[in-house]
């Protein structure tokens, strides 16, 4: 109850996950996210209302305001940091944490908590969806991994989960917004813009939990043993054991190096 726990994007998966650690007791929480409240966001944001689309609200402040209502600590305290992970202010955020859930879409935030997971010893926790549809928009196979990553476990590189490309284009400015949905073209993404992702981030933002609670008290009969990748058809979890890095990793070779802040940004 005592584990500081930092989620990282406050979107359709962190805002389930801030719920799930405030009801679960966590004592010492903290957001980052400088995304606000959208039309386009509204449904899939956890306790957001209509109303925050007119003020902006902050996804943080959203989250922040729910969890004074449904903690059950005696004792809570919620950071909200209103700013990019990928500013000062937010990596130092993320390091005051034990464990950190990240709940970003963006290569390059991934990157960085996927460096701090080694270089400072604090284990993270993440999870993406992917979906392919045919040319009329219908489901072709949708798949959602969730994994924890730490010294001893495989990174997100050497998972598969994340590209140093990806990174790369990301940091140059030179990635579009990523998507989930695969397969779509202009015209139909428009239309299928306002999707209902809700139910897939519900199943991810559950197992991220459960990860967690493998993690911090060491129960790998609640978390499982290692990475998971579920199929929703025919409807499947696959799991392997956990392994380390490949020998020739440079996250991996980072570890415990405590790294400048400055440096995680470069
Ligand atoms: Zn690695």
């Amino acid at each position: 109850m005592r584990t500081t726990v930092g989620v990282i994007g406050l979107g359709s998966v962190g805002s389930l996950v801030a719920e799930a650690l405030s009801r679960m007791g966590i004592q010492h929480v903290i957001l980052v996210d400088h995304d606000r409240i959208e039309e386009r966001n509204l449904d899939r944001t956890l306790h957001a209302e209509p109303n925050d689309v007119d003020l902006a609200s902050a996804k943080v402040e959203i989250a922040a305001r729910a969890m004074t209502a449904s903690h059950t600590a005696a004792d809570v305290e919620v950071f909200a940091l209103d700013q990019s992970l990928l500013s000062p202010d937010g990596i130092a955020a993320a390091l005051d944490c034990d464990v950190l859930f990240s709940c970003v879409d963006r290569p390059m935030p991934r990157g960085v908590l996927n460096t701090i997971a080694y270089s400072h010893l604090i284990p993270v926790v993440d999870g993406g969806i992917l979906a392919r549809v045919n040319s009329l928009g219908l489901p072709l196979h949708i798949d959602w991994r969730i994994h924890s990553v730490s010294p001893g476990r495989r990174c997100l590189y050497c998972l598969g989960a994340l590209l140093r490309s990806d990174v790369s284009l990301d940091r140059e400015g030179k990635l579009d917004d990523p998507d989930y949905l695969r397969g779509l073209t202009e015209a139909q993404r428009e239309k299928y813009g306002r999707r209902n992702v809700f139910p897939f981030s519900m199943s991810v933002a559950g197992h991220e939990v459960l990860q967690f609670v493998g993690l911090v008290t060491a129960m790998p009969r609640v978390g499982g043993i290692g990475p998971q990748h579920y199929a929703a058809y025919p409807g499947r979890m696959d799991v392997v054991a956990s392994e380390p890095c490949d020998d020739d990793c440079e996250v991996n070779a980072a570890t415990a190096t405590a790294i400048a802040v400055s440096e995680l940004l470069i």
